[in-house]
């Protein structure tokens, strides 16, 4: 038993003369070779990819569970007990050894189905469970959140990983996002060529510069196999289009300008403050054009939109042209003052 997994661990290692092994990834030396240290480093070992590391601790996982449902199986055998509390022992000793299983299962249902952990802390799912078993005690919140999250994470990071693998060619996908706190996100995904999502990166306050996402686009090619990604797209501008009023966000782009003025000023006058704003705009957006041309970069004038915002109560109505296309307006703001 076990035979496959200990090969798993040894294909990370050479063998010496001196019957000492050494990690292939860091060269670390052991004298003799031991599975379980040999795992263990290949757990913390500096040089090991997160992928590997991954399926090193399942088997970590999966060896400690027999080791321990052996352990029960001893401690039954020994003890000298009546026919009939044997039967029960033996009862026992099999339901605790699926009882973890089936935490398992049901931390499992809980995460795909995006039940709300406090689930488990209702007083009528106790009442269920107690009565479906009354031996079996349900996950604590808090051991869902850690235990069988990180479990359920990495077995499913494992079987990802594990098709990923064995794919001759992989297509990634990267867009930038803001999560639920507004920090800027970037979303990787891998397509085999079903989409799989692989990583999600908080950039902080890294700028969105060319230059820091394609060392981290880099940083996931080469965790799947840099060389089976065949062709590069990348669609981000942000420190490319440099015009002064546009502001862009990974493949968005905004531009703006404005005119402020007394309450009072006449119909006419803003009547022309307005039209002035429109050309301005419209200046902009023939230099993003310009930009596009020689940048060999499309911009779709059916998806771009524009938006006043005025404290005036008279309706903005015109509206700026973008390559010969009247903008689509989303509903004026009245900014309330
Ligand atoms: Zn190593």
């Amino acid at each position: 038993m076990g035979r496959p997994k200990d090969l798993r661990i040894w294909e990370h290692y050479r063998t010496l003369p001196n019957k000492s092994v050494s990690c292939k990834l860091c060269n670390k030396v052991y004298k003799f070779s031991n599975a379980a240290k040999m795992l263990q480093h290949l757990i913390t070992c500096p040089k090991s990819p997160e992928t590997l590391k991954d399926s090193m601790k399942l088997i970590k996982d999966s060896s400690s569970k027999t080791k321990m449902s052996g352990l029960s199986e001893i401690e039954t055998n020994d003890s000298f007990i009546s026919p009939s509390s044997s039967a029960n022992t033996t009862i026992n000793a099999e339901f605790q050894d699926t009882d973890d299983h089936i935490k398992t299962e049901l931390a499992r249902a809980i995460f795909v189905t995006g039940t709300p952990l406090s689930m488990v802390q209702h007083p009528l799912w106790i009442q269920f469970f107690e009565k479906l078993q009354p031996k079996f005690k349900i996950p604590s919140r808090k051991a869902l959140a850690t235990k069988y999250l990180d479990k359920i994470y990495r077995e499913m990071r494992f079987e990802l990983n594990e098709e990923l693998n064995a794919c001759s060619y992989l297509h990634l996908q990267c867009d930038g996002w803001s999560n639920l706190r507004n920090e800027g996100i970037i979303n990787f995904l891998i397509s085999k060529p079903q989409p799989a999502y692989v990583k999600s990166l908080n950039t902080e306050s890294n700028p969105h510069t060319s230059e820091y996402l394609s060392q981290e686009v880099e940083k996931v090619m080469k965790v799947y196999g840099a060389n089976k990604f065949l062709v590069l797209i990348i669609l981000h501008i942000n420190d490319m289009l440099q015009i002064s009023n546009i502001h862009c966000y990974a493949d968005d782009s905004t531009g703006d300008t404005l005119y402020t003025g007394h309450a009072k000023i006449s119909r006419a006058h803003t009547d022309e403050c307005r039209n002035r704003l429109v050309s301005e705009i419209e200046t902009s957006l023939h230099q993003v054009s310009i930009w596009g041309e020689q940048n060999l970069v499309q911009f779709n004038p059916k998806k771009t939109q524009v938006c006043a915002f005025t404290a005036k109560k008279t309706p903005f109505v015109v509206s700026p042209h973008f390559q010969g296309t009247s903008l689509d307006k989303v509903e004026s703001r009245n900014s309330g003052r």
